[in-house]
C-alpha cells in the first residue's frame, strides 16, 4: 500500500509517500480502505516529534472514514463493504471508563496514528458506522474536531443562553465549536483575524465575530458585548497567546476549557482571576468513543454538516501542513489515498 511514512521528524517535507506492506487484520479487527484522512494539528505535532510524540518510523494521521476490505477472525458485527467511520485513539478495551464509553479517562488512552495511507487494520472497538448522506471526506473531519468541540461544552456544561467565547474559530475544531455551540443554543461570540472570514462563521452559526490582531486584548471587547460581565464559556485552542486573556474575560463563576496549544503550551495567568471570580478552569482531550456514535446522528439527521477548505491527494500531505501551519484554512483539510 502507499502511505505518508515520516522517518525523522522535520517540516512538511518529511511527509514523503512510500511503498508499505499491506496491513494483516488480527483478531478482533478489520481492514479499512481508508478514502479520506482528515488533518488535524495533532498531526502536525506527530511531524515534529513535539509534545513526546515520536516522529520517526510514523504514519500520521488519526481521522480517517473508508469501507471494509477484510475482516480478521474473531469479529463479529462488521462485514466487508460497510462503511465507517475510525475513531480517533486506542485505549486498554477492558476497564470500566472504556466499558461505559469513555475511553478518554482510561489511563492508556492515546491519540492514534496510521490514517494517511490506503489501508488499516483497525480494532472493532474503534469502529463507527459511518451515516448515509455523507460523504467520505465529510467523514473524516468528525472525530477529532467534533469530539473534541463536543467535549469541550460538556466539560463547560454549556446551557442554552449562555455566551461562548471561541478563540481560532475558523479552523477545523473552532468551526465544529461553533457549529456545536448553535446546536446547544449558546450565544457566540468567534474570533478570527481574518475579516473575509467573519462572514462565513456567522453563517455556521457565530452571531458575532471579534477581529483579533494576534497580539492586542479582547477583554474589553468581550465586557462591552456582554453588559459588563464577561463570557460564560471560554474555549481556548491556542494558549499561550491567550490563555491570560481567556482568564481574565470569563464572567463570575464562568469556565474556561483548554484544548489545544497551538500557539505554546506555557500560558501566563492572573491567579487572583481564578479565586476572586470563582473561575472553572478544564481540559478537554478528544471526547470518548461513546460520544462518537452520538454524534454521527447529528450528521446524519442533516443538522450538521462539516466544512472542508479542501480536499488533496495522498502526495500532497505536504501542502496540507503548510496549509494548515499557513493559518489560511476555513474548517478542515482532508487527504484522499
Ligand atoms: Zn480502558
Amino acid at each position: 500500500m502507499r502511505a505518508i511514512l515520516v522517518e525523522q521528524g522535520g517540516g512538511p517535507e518529511v511527509l514523503a509517500v512510500r511503498e508499505l506492506s499491506d496491513p494483516v487484520p488480527e483478531y478482533g479487527e478489520v481492514l479499512v480502505r481508508v478514502r479520506a484522512a482528515g488533518v488535524n494539528r495533532r498531526d502536525v505535532w506527530a511531524r515534529r516529534g513535539q509534545f513526546g510524540i515520536p516522529a520517526s518510523g510514523l504514519v500520521p494521521g488519526s481521522d480517517a472514514a473508508g469501507d471494509i476490505t477484510a475482516v480478521g477472525p474473531g469479529v463479529v458485527g462488521w462485514q466487508v463493504g460497510d462503511r465507517v467511520v475510525v475513531y480517533p485513539a486506542t485505549s486498554c478495551a477492558r476497564c470500566e471508563s472504556c466499558r461505559l464509553g469513555r475511553t478518554n479517562a482510561c489511563t492508556v488512552f492515546s491519540p492514534a496514528s496510521g490514517a494517511y495511507a490506503e489501508l488499516m487494520a483497525v480494532p472493532v472497538s474503534r469502529l463507527a458506522a459511518m451515516p448515509s448522506g455523507i460523504t467520505f471526506e465529510e467523514a473524516a473531519t468528525i472525530g477529532v474536531p467534533y469530539l473534541t468541540a463536543e467535549e469541550a461544552w460538556i466539560r463547560a456544561e454549556a446551557r442554552p443562553g449562555q455566551v461562548a467565547v471561541i478563540w481560532g474559530a475558523t479552523g477545523g475544531l473552532g468551526v465544529a465549536a461553533v457549529q456545536l455551540a448553535r446546536l446547544r443554543g449558546l450565544r457566540v461570540l468567534a474570533v478570527t483575524r481574518d475579516e473575509d472570514k467573519a462572514e462565513r462563521l456567522q453563517r455556521e452559526g457565530a452571531q458575532e465575530t471579534l477581529l483579533w490582531d494576534g497580539k492586542g486584548s479582547l477583554v474589553a471587547e468581550v465586557e462591552r458585548r456582554t453588559g459588563g460581565l464577561g463570557a460564560d464559556a471560554v474555549l481556548d485552542p491556542l494558549g499561550a497567546a491567550t490563555f491570560g486573556q481567556s482568564v481574565a474575560m470569563a464572567r463570575r463563576g464562568g469556565v474556561v476549557v483548554a484544548v489545544g496549544a497551538t500557539t505554546g503550551s506555557r500560558a501566563e495567568l492572573e491567579l487572583r482571576e481564578v479565586f476572586t471570580k470563582r473561575l472553572t478552569l478544564v481540559g478537554a482531550f478528544l471526547g470518548g468513543a461513546g460520544l462518537l456514535p452520538r454524534l454521527l446522528g447529528l450528521f446524519s439527521r442533516g443538522g450538521l454538516t462539516p466544512v472542508i477548505d479542501r480536499a488533496l491527494p495522498l502526495d500532497e500531505a505536504a501542502e496540507a501542513h503548510r496549509l494548515l501551519e499557513s493559518g489560511q484554512v476555513f474548517g478542515n483539510l482532508v487527504l484522499t489515498p
